[in-house]
């Protein structure tokens, strides 16, 4: 059995140095008045919104010795956000936010990777959010020594699954009809499996789950982990994480798909195992890499298994 991590080039990495230091980019800014603040930062927003104008992993104010600096856009974006009937509306309005007006400063030119470059990068200028945690704490040698025993449930539940449920379509996400299992974490035994789910939604009498579009073995494990915390509370106990898959590995026979990766991410999935890729759906490495996306505020570790 071999193990290969999914891992993405991270776009960021190129605004980094390796000692930690982020590469200065050029950014226009104004200097303006504390009690203009509020409603210039309002007017900006409306009119040159921070993603275009490059900026959007950038806190919009600094103090700086003459003043608040209040940045516009990178040097290299504003020609291009600036050519706005919005952005010359306020310009006009606010002779402070005019081209010939503004100041250079320097800030990072990307959002931080790791929380030091937070910490550096925002002496620079003021970044707007330290980067989304991902646990680091899984390591290859913990999944390798749980992999095969997962996968044998993932593949049992796959089978349980094609006896419960109608054929997909023809072209369905290799997910649709895979084996799902979500597992703590160094779990032998797994806490939600799909077909699990399955049964118990066709005992309450919902036929349509045989074939919904929308019940790939993914979700079905996810919602077989919130009707799990729903019963929790009824009998009156602690709510726990706010979401549902907090600390949770899942195994799978099949790559998941757009749809299940995201909602692995909303859910706060640990890591994904999986055996199958899906050339054309999957979204953990074949088309996407939904769990390593930069812009989201949660990223997973996610590996293939290779068990020829
Ligand atoms: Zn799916």
């Amino acid at each position: 059995m071999r193990l290969e991590e999914i891992t993405a080039e991270d776009p960021r990495a190129a605004f980094w140095r390796d000692d930690g230091t982020p590469v200065a980019t050029p950014c226009l800014a104004a200097v303006i008045e504390p009690r203009d603040a509020s409603t210039l930062i309002a007017a900006l927003h409306a009119a040159l919104p921070s993603e275009r104008g490059g900026v959007e992993h950038l806190k919009r104010i600094r103090r700086g010795a003459d003043g608040l600096r209040l940045v516009l856009a990178t040097a290299a974006a504003f020609d291009g956000a600036a050519d706005t009937d919005g952005y010359r509306a306020l310009a006009s309005a606010h002779p402070a936010l005019r081209r010939d007006a503004l100041a250079r400063v320097d800030a990072p030119g990307a959002a931080p990777i790791t929380r030091a470059h937070f910490d550096v990068g925002s002496r620079l200028w003021p970044l707007a959010r330290p980067p989304a945690a991902r646990d680091d704490s899984p390591t290859r040698g913990d999944v390798a020594a749980t992999a095969a025993a997962r996968l044998a449930d993932a593949d049992a539940d796959a089978a349980a699954l094609r006896t419960l449920r109608d054929a997909p379509p023809p072209g369905a996400p290799k997910c649709a009809s895979g084996g799902a299992a979500l597992y703590e974490p160094g779990g032998a035994a797994a806490v939600a499996a799909a077909a699990d789910e399955l049964r118990r939604r066709a005992a309450d009498g919902d036929g349509a789950a045989r074939s919904h579009p929308l019940l790939h073995a993914p979700m079905l494990c996810v919602e077989a982990r919130a009707r799990a915390a729903r019963a929790a509370r009824g009998r009156g106990a602690a709510p726990g994480s706010a979401y549902l898959c907090t600390g949770l590995d899942m195994v799978l026979t099949a790559e998941p798909c757009a749809m299940c990766a995201m909602a692995l991410v909303h859910s706060r999935i640990r890591f994904v195992v999986y055996r199958d890729a899906d050339d054309r759906c999957g979204a953990l490495g074949s088309t996407h890499k939904v769990h390593a996306l930069a812009s989201i505020n949660h990223r997973y570790r996610c590996w293939r298994v290779d068990d020829a």
